[in-house]
């Protein structure tokens, strides 16, 4: 069967349902909009058990979600969303792209999270942008990107204390969102949650445990990530 889609580290699939689809997680890894490229064993295995596992959570709370159910160790069926072009990062401890931009060291944190938006475009590489680019732009409405900055705070507080619980420093995230297949009026969270769109630093000694292994040739990609699963994994078996 073909997919509808294939991107760096997903495929997508049609199902019976036109409402739903089979997303399959690859062991492609990219950085850098794409321009480096590795595969890794196991990560697409790991990839969707963290996803699956934040976004059942997630659900429980009250999150509307992609999230249907999973169906093998690298699939899952998700609802069928028309994708908003926006990526929408959630900042709590200054790293990445935010140091480059502000000329800061990586570790500070700040007083209250950062919500911010980037065009959903390798090519142009996912530039920056602000909530009237997205209105003249027609990304969004103005409603939609007040539902983002909202759902985005809820995630954000939801993740940070189940990452405290493994162990982990939520440092800052990408989220996506899409207006549902079956209602358009509806959005919900889609795409994945896992250590290749989040950075996660141990609370302890602060080693990287994500996707920035890779990015800066750290080693130790899958080790990493499979110690968050593991980790992620004791922390959803023992919350009061
Ligand atoms: P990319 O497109 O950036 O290469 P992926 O390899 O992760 O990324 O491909 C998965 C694609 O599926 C992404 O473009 C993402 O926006 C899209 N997607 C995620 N969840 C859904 C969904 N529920 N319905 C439709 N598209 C989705
Ligand atoms: N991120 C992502 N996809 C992107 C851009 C960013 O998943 O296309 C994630 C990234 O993993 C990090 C957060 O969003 O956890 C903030 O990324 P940043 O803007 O600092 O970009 P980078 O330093 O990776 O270029």
């Amino acid at each position: 069967m073909e997919p509808i889609y294939e991107g760096k580290a997903k495929r997508l699939f049609e199902t019976d349902n036109p409402n739903e689809l089979r997303m399959e997680f690859k062991n492609d890894a990219t950085a850098f909009d794409g321009k480096k490229k590795a595969s890794f064993d196991d990560k697409g295995r790991l990839n969707a058990a963290i996803s699956n596992l934040i976004y059942g959570m997630l659900e429980e709370r009250g999150v509307p979600t992609h999230f249907v159910k999973a169906l093998s160790d690298t699939e899952v069926i998700v609802k069928k969303v028309d994708i908003l072009m926006i990526e929408v990062i959630i900042r709590n401890v200054a790293a990445g792209s935010f140091c480059r931009r502000t000329g800061t060291d990586e570790g500070w944190e700040f007083s209250e999270p950062i919500v911010e938006f980037s065009i959903k475009d390798d090519e142009l590489g996912d530039p920056l942008i602000n909530e009237a680019y997205i209105r003249e732009l027609k990304l969004a409405t103005a409603d939609e990107v007040a539902h983002l900055k909202k759902a985005a705070l809820e995630v954000n507080d939801i993740l940070i204390e189940f990452f405290q619980k493994a162990g982990l420093r939520l440092v800052d995230f990408k989220l996506e969102f899409g207006r549902l297949a079956e209602d358009p009026s509806v959005i919900v969270l889609a795409d994945e949650i896992s250590p290749d769109g989040c950075r996660l630093w141990d609370l302890k000694t602060g080693e990287k445990m994500d996707k920035d292994r890779f990015r800066r040739d750290l080693g130790g990609v899958m080790e990493s990530y499979a110690e968050v699963l593991k980790r992620a994994t004791h922390a959803i078996e023992n919350r009061d």
